[in-house]
């Protein structure tokens, strides 16, 4: 084998070379990349990927990307912070966030996913590539491909975030709105790779796309201390990165870097577009496509491409699916950040509102070690909290005036019922 890695059909296991492609030839089936664990060993192990740098690209031997590929940008390596104070507030005594809030370049997860799918676009030798985005992944291809020079043409669905765009076209990006939803615009962007010679990293570039996620496992492991949580809540749009997650820690479990233990994997969504956690809730082993309604745009994919995957991933583990409202979500964003100190966007939103419900429900047990994914940053989506603060009339630079305001403000205080979140 020429790489230590190639494609393999998930349904029917036909093998096939690296190439941009993601459906099986032979049954139509969703193509998988997968790594040679032997070939990655030697430089896969506790010391050597301590010794790389202070990005994912510390674990570029298990990565699809050509030996002497030299990264570009330093994606990834984000925070895992004990969340002391959202745990008191929600009933869990061991809770952790992975902070994708502040994964660089573009401030969401989505950096890690485009790193590995620009790397192949590369190697395949694209001068023109793009994506089919609900916001996060349009912002990752723009910035990325701006600093290798590609050329880019992203769609996305018109009512878009006003930050989502402008954090787009400020690359040079070319941004086609489509007058339609995600799944409209995934559809045509299937049609338009066919058509003209392009890589789109999520569409006929998503097999390799889909494994930069397993770096947000495998950071989590590390930043453990080399261990393996009992939990994770992770949100979902195309339900890839929680199967990718749970791909690392098996790959890290075969390779004999963390000890062997089960750990569950619970979804989140909105209940606005819900179709995983809908699965899971009703037991069906297919995706009932819906239209989605949400403020949670970047989780609004209402026919899943992984849905089945990370619905199937979930039940294997043992874990759960919950999705919350619209109102739920902005209180969650907003208990986040008053707790823990950190803005997210509505994902975030929904990710810590389902994790709340989660162990009210007692499907979590407060001692587990649990981690929860913040995977977007919360001044993407600043229109989600329009109207959510007064804006206070300005005072005079004077003592007088400041002693005046807080007076006013403890009785307004009073008032206020204090620190309930909508639950
Ligand atoms: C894309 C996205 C997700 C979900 O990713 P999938 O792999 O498609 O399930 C989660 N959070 C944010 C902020 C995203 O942009
Ligand atoms: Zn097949």
């Amino acid at each position: 084998m020429a790489a230590a890695y190639e494609l393999r059909c998930r349904e029917c296991g036909k093998r096939c070379e690296n190439a941009p492609l993601s459906i099986c030839e032979e049954c139509f089936s969703p193509l998988e990349v997968v790594c040679d664990l032997d070939a990655a060993r030697p430089a896969f192990t506790r010391e050597a990927i301590a010794a790389g740098p202070s990005s994912m690209w510390r674990y570029q031997a298990l990565l699809p990307v050509p030996d002497d590929y030299v990264p570009a940008t330093p994606a990834g390596w984000t925070p895992l912070l004990k969340a002391p104070r959202l745990a008191r507030n929600i009933g869990a005594r061991n809770l952790w966030i992975k902070n994708d809030a502040v994964c660089l370049p573009t401030l969401s997860f989505k950096d890690r996913v485009v790193s590995v799918a620009l790397a192949n676009a590369q190697a395949f030798g694209f001068d023109t590539v793009g994506c089919s985005s609900t916001g996060n992944l349009a912002n990752a291809v723009a910035a990325q491909a701006a600093r290798l020079g590609l050329k880019t043409y992203i769609l996305v669905p018109a009512d878009l975030e006003p930050a989502k765009i402008l954090n787009t076209q400020v690359y040079g990006a070319n941004l086609v709105r489509i007058d339609g939803n995600y799944d409209h615009v995934n559809r045509l962007c299937s049609q338009i790779a066919e058509r003209y010679s392009w890589g789109f990293v999520n569409v006929n570039l998503r097999p390799y796309y889909a494994e930069g996620s397993k770096t947000v496992g495998f950071e989590i492991a590390e930043q453990l201390g080399w261990r393996l949580p009992d939990n994770v809540v992770v949100p979902m749009a195309g339900g890839s990165l929680i199967t990718k997650i749970r791909k690392a820690f098996k790959e890290l479990i075969a390779l004999g870097l963390v000890e062997d233990k089960p750990v569950r994997f619970f979804g989140a969504q909105a209940t606005g577009c819900s179709p995983i956690t809908t699965a899971v809730k009703t037991g069906a082993d297919h995706i009932e496509p819906q239209r989605p309604a949400t403020i949670a745009r970047s989780l609004a994919i209402g026919n899943p491409a992984d849905g089945v995957y990370a619905a199937r991933a979930i039940r294997e583990s043992g874990g759960w699916a919950e999705d919350v409202s619209d109102v739920e979500i902005v209180s969650a964003i907003q208990e986040l950040a008053e707790t823990e100190g950190i803005f997210t966007e509505t994902a975030g939103g929904v990710t810590t509102a389902v994790t709340a419900r989660l162990y009210a429900h007692g499907r979590i047990h407060p001692d587990e070690l649990t981690v929860t994914c913040i995977t977007g940053n919360g001044l993407k989506t600043t229109d989600a909290l329009t109207g959510a603060y007064e804006q206070q009339a300005a005072i005079r630079p004077r003592l007088g005036d400041f002693e005046n305001f807080i007076a006013e403000q403890s009785e307004e205080d009073e008032l206020v019922l204090g620190g309930s979140f909508v639950r």
